[in-house]
C-alpha cells in the first residue's frame, strides 16, 4: 500500500522529509510510516484539484458519466471489504465487526449518491412573471472542496463527503486524521484503479497544523467540510473567512438517553449499554448521558452496571470482544481526566473508571467501562463530551423535567427516548432541539436520512438528499425570449 500523498493522479512523497509512525491502539505497534505533507504540498494538491476543477472533464461529464464511476467506487468498497475492515480495525482497535458494518455503509453511501445524481439532477423551470421570458434553475458542482476527517470513524466520515461531492462533480483534497490515515489511502488507491480523472481525488496526509488550516484558509478552497470537535471548528470557521468559503461542520455531541417508568425497561437497558459502548464510546452521537425517571432509577442502574461488567474488553480483532481500547495514549489521558474531575465535582463511579487488571492488555490504550450516578445537570462531566466510555446518570420526576434536562446542552447532535405513551412520543420528539431523535431506539443512521446538528453540533447536514446539496450551487438563468 502507498504511504505518501496523492496529487493530481500521482502518489508521491512530496516535498516533505517529515514522517509519521501510525500505531496499533491495541498493542502500540508501529503498523505503517506514512508522509507528513507541508503547506507548499498541500498547496500543490489544492491547484491540482483547482485546474481539474476549472478545465477538466469532471464537472462537465453528464451526471450519468459521473455516476458509474461513483456507483464502481462502491463496487471496490464491497470487493475490499474485509481487507479494508481489517485496516480500519489496526488503525482504530474498534471490532472487526463494527468495521465491517462501516465498510457495508461505506458501499452503499457511494451507491446512493451515483443513483440520486442520476436520476435528479436535471434543469427545472420556474413560472416567469415577465412576458415573453423563460427561467431555469440549474444546479452546478461548487468547486473544489477541502475535506477534513477525524479518527473514530475514518473511512466512514470520509466517505459521507466524497461520496456526494464526487457525485455532484466537485474536485476534492482529502485530510483523514494524522493518526487514522490508512483506509483513506486505500480509498484514493481504489479511487484511482477505478479511474477518475486526474486531480479529482487528491489525498493529504498530516496534523491540523499545517495541512488542515492550509486547507481552510486557502483562497482556491471553495467549501470546507469538516467533522470533529468543536474548538477545532471554530478555527475552521475563522479560517474559512478569508474568503468567505462554504463550511459544513459536524462537531461533537453530548446526547441525552431518556427512559420513562412506562418503556420496556429490559429492552432499554440493552441500548443504553450499546448506546455508550460501541467504539469504546468514541462516537459523537454516544448516549453518553442517560435520564432516569426516578421510579426505576434503582433498578434501571444495577441491571445495567451487572451488564457493563460483563463486557468483554480486548483485542478488536479477535472474535468475542465487545469493546476495544482507546484511540491514542493521549486521549486515554483526556478520558482519565474526565473521570477524575467528574469524581471531584461529587459524582459516584458505581464501577470502573479504572484500567483493566489483566496483563494481556496492558499495553493497549483502555478504560474500563465506567458508571457515574449522582449527577447533577451543571457538572461538566455531565456537559462536556469525553468521547470515552463513561455514562453519566441523572434522575427526573416529570415529562418536562426530563425535556429540560435534555435540552440544556450547548449541543444539538442527537437523543433518543423511551415511552409506551403516544402522545408523549410526539410532544417529546417535538420539544427536543436535537438534529436527530430516536424514539424506542438509539443511534440508527442510514444513508436516506440527513445527519447533523441543532446549536454548536454543527452547520449544514451530511447523508440524504441534503448531503448532495452542501456541495452544489443553484443557478438562475433568465432568458427574455
Ligand atoms: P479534531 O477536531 O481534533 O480533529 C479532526 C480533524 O481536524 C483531524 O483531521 C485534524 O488533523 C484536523 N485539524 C486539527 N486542527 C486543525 C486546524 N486548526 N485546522 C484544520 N484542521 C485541523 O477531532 P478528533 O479528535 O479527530 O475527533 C473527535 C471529535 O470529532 C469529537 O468531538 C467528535 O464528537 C467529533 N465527531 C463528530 C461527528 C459528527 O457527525 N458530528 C462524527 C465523528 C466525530
Amino acid at each position: 500500500m502507498n504511504q505518501g500523498l496523492f496529487i493530481n493522479g500521482q502518489w508521491t512523497t512530496g516535498r516533505s522529509t517529515g514522517t509519521r509512525e501510525i500505531i496499533n491502539p491495541f498493542n502500540r505497534e508501529v503498523i505503517a510510516t506514512v508522509v507528513e505533507a507541508t503547506r507548499k504540498d498541500t498547496q500543490d494538491a489544492i491547484a491540482a484539484a483547482r485546474a481539474a476543477f476549472d478545465s477538466g472533464p469532471w464537472p462537465r461529464f453528464a451526471a450519468s458519466e459521473r455516476a458509474a464511476l461513483v456507483r464502481a467506487l462502491g463496487d471496490a468498497v464491497e470487493q475490499h471489504r474485509e481487507e479494508l475492515a481489517h485496516l480500519e480495525s489496526l488503525d482504530t482497535g474498534k471490532t472487526l465487526e463494527e468495521s465491517r458494518w462501516d465498510m457495508d455503509d461505506i458501499a452503499g453511501i457511494f451507491r446512493y449518491y451515483a443513483d440520486i445524481v442520476e436520476s435528479d439532477m436535471a434543469d427545472s423551470a420556474v413560472q416567469s412573471p415577465i412576458k415573453d421570458s423563460t427561467s431555469t434553475i440549474v444546479r452546478e458542482p461548487v468547486g473544489v472542496c477541502g475535506q477534513i476527517s477525524p479518527w473514530n470513524y475514518p473511512l466512514l466520515q470520509a466517505s459521507w463527503k466524497m461520496a456526494p461531492a464526487l457525485a455532484a462533480g466537485c474536485t476534492i483534497i482529502m485530510k483523514p486524521s494524522e493518526i487514522t490515515p490508512l483506509t483513506t489511502i486505500r480509498i484514493t488507491e481504489l479511487a484511482q484503479e477505478v479511474g477518475f480523472p486526474p486531480g479529482v481525488v487528491n489525498l493529504v496526509l498530516g496534523a491540523g497544523h499545517p495541512v488542515g488550516a492550509e486547507l481552510a484558509e486557502s483562497l482556491d478552497v471553495d467549501l470546507i467540510s469538516f467533522t470533529g470537535g468543536i474548538e477545532t471548528g471554530r478555527k475552521i470557521m475563522q479560517a474559512a473567512s478569508g474568503n468567505a468559503k462554504k463550511i459544513a461542520l459536524e462537531l461533537g455531541g453530548k446526547n441525552p438517553h431518556i427512559v420513562f417508568a412506562d418503556a420496556d425497561i429490559e429492552t432499554a437497558v440493552d441500548y443504553a449499554l450499546n448506546a455508550v459502548f460501541f467504539h469504546a464510546g468514541q462516537i459523537c452521537s454516544a448516549g453518553a448521558r442517560l435520564l432516569l425517571e426516578s421510579s426505576i432509577h434503582d433498578d434501571f442502574v444495577s441491571a445495567l452496571r451487572a451488564k457493563m461488567e460483563r463486557i468483554v474488553i480486548g483485542n478488536g480483532m479477535v472474535d468475542g470482544t465487545q469493546m476495544g481500547p482507546l484511540i491514542s495514549e493521549q486521549h486515554r489521558d483526556k478520558v482519565e481526566r474526565a473521570i477524575k474531575l467528574g469524581q471531584e465535582e461529587g459524582a459516584t463511579v458505581l464501577t470502573g473508571g479504572k484500567r483493566p487488571d489483566a496483563k494481556e492488555l496492558e499495553n493497549g490504550f483502555f478504560v474500563t467501562p465506567t458508571l457515574f450516578t449522582n449527577c447533577t445537570s451543571e457538572m461538566r462531566i455531565v456537559q462536556e463530551e469525553v468521547f470515552g466510555p463513561v455514562i453519566t446518570v441523572e434522575r427526573f420526576e416529570t415529562e418536562e423535567e426530563a425535556i429540560i434536562l435534555a435540552n440544556d446542552t450547548t449541543y444539538g447532535l442527537s437523543a433518543g427516548f423511551w415511552t409506551t405513551d403516544t402522545a408523549r412520543q410526539q410532544r417529546v420528539s417535538r420539544a427536543l432541539r436535537f438534529g436527530t431523535v430516536w424514539i424506542n431506539d438509539f443511534n440508527v443512521y442510514f444513508v436516506q436520512a440527513p445527519w447533523g446538528g441543532y446549536k454548536q453540533s454543527g452547520i449544514g447536514r451530511e447523508l440524504g438528499r441534503a448531503g448532495l446539496e452542501e456541495y452544489l450551487e443553484t443557478k438562475h438563468v433568465f432568458q427574455n425570449l
